[in-house]
């Protein structure tokens, strides 16, 4: 039903490496995302069924409204200096490292550094473009809208979704839902839905798991969203562009949570005729540290943009980056920016 996505030579690498009992460190982006979670649950799953021994860790803390994804509530955090010793020894003694829904280990930070001290192979499984070398197996798949789909092909290709259990059926479909915004955009691939078939097929209740991660907020978080959209957002008008900003001593009004933010950054997408929105918000440790996110639609690269202007890449619609300097600079930043873009924006 499904097309292979790996080789046969990658598919023997596969085999080879978990042809004995490993031990399996799972690895995924900071600021980890419904994907990133979800393709760590799903896949630690698959290995455990194989009967490896495994362990999830995040570079950073993930957002409450994913802590309910099966197994979610296991990872260690590597930025969390209570759980960092035991995060090291882990990585220290184990045999393979799954890289999930990152295409290098830069994307980890300080928990990439420390992996690329380690000799363990790895294996990565992602969707980003421009993937690292240096994996034993690397399966990216930039056209797939999440590194779930990704792991439901090979799981189908390698004949461990047979045995699919609920649990990675809701991980997996989770991943999907959270990359695509519940698949209003970069999931117009039948594909997309044949998988989405067979996970509901597996039982799960896609209803359920949109409202757990979507509608399922703080009063809060509620005005935070409208404070943002009402107070913070500037049109320019004339280049069909957005700028959001956040900064800490409001984040501190606000009682912000680790997440909370999620999901603003395409709000003012919603407007008639706009193709781009970029959301600067401010480091809680480091105040000179201005996050960016960058989100557009049809052809508009956001990855150029950041690459160019905000340290960083991602994709076409969705990129991400980060400036050092106040937030006043940051806003004028990302003026000269939209201003540079001007011929694409304005078309
Ligand atoms: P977000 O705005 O959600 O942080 O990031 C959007 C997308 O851009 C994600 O797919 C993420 O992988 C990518 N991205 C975010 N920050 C960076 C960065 O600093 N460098 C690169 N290459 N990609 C990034
Ligand atoms: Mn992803």
């Amino acid at each position: 039903m499904f097309e292979n996505i790996i080789s046969p030579e990658q598919q023997q690498a596969l085999h080879q490496l978990l042809a004995d009992k490993k031990r399996i460190v799972l690895t995924c982006h900071i600021s980890p995302d419904g994907d990133a979670i979800g393709s760590m649950t799903a896949m630690a799953s698959v290995l455990r069924r194989l009967g490896h021994d495994t362990t999830c860790i995040c570079p950073d803390n993930f957002p409450d409204f994913l802590m309910w994804i099966p197994g979610a509530k296991d990872m260690l955090v590597y930025n969390r200096s209570e759980q960092r010793t035991q995060a090291e020894q882990v990585l220290r003694e184990a045999d393979l490292v799954c890289m999930m829904d990152h295409n290098a280990t830069s994307r980890m930070n300080e928990l990439g550094a420390f992996v690329d001290s380690l000799t363990a192979p790895r294996i990565m499984i992602d969707h980003h473009p421009n993937p690292d070398t240096g994996c034993a197996v690397t399966i990216s798949r930039p056209g797939m809208c999440a590194a779930c789909e990704v792991l439901f092909r090979l799981m189908w290709q390698m004949g461990w979704a047979s045995d699919m259990t609920l649990d990675e059926a809701i991980s997996i479909y989770t991943g999907m839902m959270t990359d695509t915004g519940a698949f209003t955009y970069n999931s117009n691939r039948p594909e997309v839905f044949e998988i989405i078939a067979k996970l509901i097929a597996r039982g799960i209740d896609k209803d359920r798991i949109y409202r757990n991660v979507f509608w399922t907020q703080s009063a809060d978080r509620l005005r935070l969203t409208g404070f943002l959209l009402y107070v913070n957002m500037q049109i320019l008008d004339d280049y069909h562009a957005s700028i959001i900003t956040f900064n800490n001593k409001e984040r501190r009004h606000f009682q912000t949570r680790n997440g909370d933010t999620e999901g603003i950054v395409n709000m003012p997408l919603q407007v008639a005729g706009m193709k781009l929105s970029i959301f600067l918000r401010q480091d809680t440790e480091n105040p000179q540290n201005i996050r960016v996110s960058l989100r557009s639609v049809d052809d508009f690269p956001c990855n150029e943009m950041s690459a160019r202007y905000f340290n960083g890449g991602g994709h076409l619609n969705a990129a991400g980056g980060r400036l050092t300097c106040s937030m006043d600079q940051a806003v004028e930043i990302a003026k000269r920016a939209i201003k540079d873009f001007e011929a694409q924006l304005r078309a």
